[in-house]
């Protein structure tokens, strides 16, 4: 993968101030996903990262890691498992609360989505403080993968997001924005 296009695909991060709350920098990727070009680069460059890694499961965080999540899913042969807000998913599930910065949130996963020996790799767009992907990783592993890959598209390292996941778990994104 050619670093001028990842490079494009980030100039096409579009900021939004102050939302979805005063103080925060949204970084929207609507305007990348809509661009034929951005959308094959990120296609491209997630399955170079992944193929032949033995992944079973690409398990995507609602909602907006759904979209690069279900397509890295075919690119690389693996099954896509969502995971939903409270009350979204139809069967058996198995919940995580996890502390944000104002009050509590919970995420889902159906108790059958992942098996013993799976190798998942857990998918969002954006990582920011890491605690949506925290609580996504321990709902995971509790369903017992033999291994745990995560990848965002983009992170901010600024908010050390990273720190807050186990060492010994091999984390990427496509590029980061100071
Ligand atoms: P966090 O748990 O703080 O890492 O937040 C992760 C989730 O919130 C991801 O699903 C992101 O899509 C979303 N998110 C958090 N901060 C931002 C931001 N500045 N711009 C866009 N999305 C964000």
């Amino acid at each position: 993968m050619q670093q001028s296009a990842l490079e494009r695909v980030k100039s096409l991060v579009r900021n939004i101030p102050d939302f979805p709350v005063k103080g925060i920098q949204f970084k929207d990727l609507t305007t990348v996903l809509k661009d034929p070009q951005a959308l094959a680069t990120i296609s491209d460059a997630l399955a170079e990262m992944y193929r032949g890694r033995g992944i079973t499961k690409v398990v995507g965080i609602e909602s907006r890691g759904f979209i690069a999540g279900a397509i890295l899913a075919s690119r690389i042969g693996a099954g896509f498992v969502p995971i939903r807000k409270p009350g979204k998913l139809p069967a058996d599930t198995i919940k995580k609360s996890y502390a944000k910065e104002y009050g509590v949130d919970t995420i889902e996963i159906h108790a059958d989505a992942i098996v013993p020996g799976d190798v998942v790799l857990l998918h969002d767009d954006l990582l920011a403080t890491g605690g949506t992907m925290l609580a996504a990783y321990e709902l995971v592993k509790a369903m017992q993968p033999a291994k745990v890959y995560m990848n965002f598209i983009c992170s901010l390292p600024a908010l050390k997001g990273r720190d807050l996941f186990p060492q010994e778990v091999e984390v990427t994104s496509l590029f980061d924005f100071d």
